[in-house]
């Protein structure tokens, strides 16, 4: 089975049409969560990626925005979004929104994986380091797990007690680009797909992976979108400017 991950799209539509028109063939869709919040197209990309199929995970933003969790643990620019988009999105996208799934969750024909947001112990926390990576790694049972919410492509394979970091080398900064991994059979994995819509790991592409179950290859990619578009439909939104600027540092 060929599985098409996109994670954190955080309402960029742009940068989701530009990801869905560089996506290899694939069987399914999973989404790891957090479809809206930071970008001025809600709507669009809830309706988009409803279209793509059923497997989804709930993020932080997509629970804020439903009113599922209150906006303490929100920054104040990821607070005026979650506002915005509260009020942006329609009555219909809103109750979907409410019904998603909490991670993790595992698919049909797919053994050995499961897919969270942020880890698989607690789907708000982040894995950001080795360190982070270590329990969730030692705690499944499960070798791999496809994660998103730190906006950073790249994963953590189990090393001893531990776990080591590694991500795709990228040869250009603006073209469009895959690099491979081919997983190791007695190893445990925790693989970002990276975010499609507010990229952070220095790179403006947008971000998303693709695994071939039958030939244990995860591949990822990172596509050049328009991001002028998209920046401009968040200062038209009256969002915060910011939340333009960082698109195109990737931070
Ligand atoms: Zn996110």
């Amino acid at each position: 089975m060929r599985i098409l991950l996109l994670s954190d799209i955080h309402s960029n539509l742009e940068a989701l049409e530009a990801c869905l028109a560089e996506a290899p063939a694939h069987d399914v869709t999973v989404n790891l969560g957090d479809l809206v919040g930071y970008g001025a197209s809600p709507n669009e990309v809830i309706e988009q990626s409803r279209q793509l199929g059923k497997f989804f995970v709930r993020g932080n933003h997509d629970r804020v925005t439903c009113g599922l969790i209150g906006l303490q643990d929100f920054n104040p620019v990821a607070g005026l979004a979650a506002l915005w988009t509260r009020d942006h999105v329609n009555t219909e996208n809103m109750q979907w929104l409410r019904e998603l799934p909490q991670g993790p969750i595992q698919l049909e024909g797919v053994g050995g994986a499961q897919f969270v947001h942020g880890s698989p112990l607690n789907e708000d926390d982040y894995v950001l380091s080795e360190e982070d990576a270590a329990a969730p790694l030692l705690a499944s049972s499960l070798p791999l797990t496809f994660f998103g919410h730190t906006h950073l492509q790249g994963g953590f394979v189990s090393a001893g007690n531990g776990s080591e970091f590694f991500q795709p080398d990228y040869s250009t900064i603006g073209a469009s680009e895959s690099c491979e991994l081919a997983l190791e059979p007695e190893q445990k994995y925790m693989i970002n797909p990276g975010s499609v819509g507010q990229p952070r790991d220095g790179d403006w592409r947008a971000a998303f992976a693709s695994y071939d179950t039958d030939t244990r290859m995860v591949t990822f990619h990172r596509v050049p979108y328009d991001l002028r578009g998209a920046q401009d439909r968040i200062l038209a939104a009256n969002l915060p400017v910011r939340l333009a600027t960082r698109l195109a540092a990737g931070k």
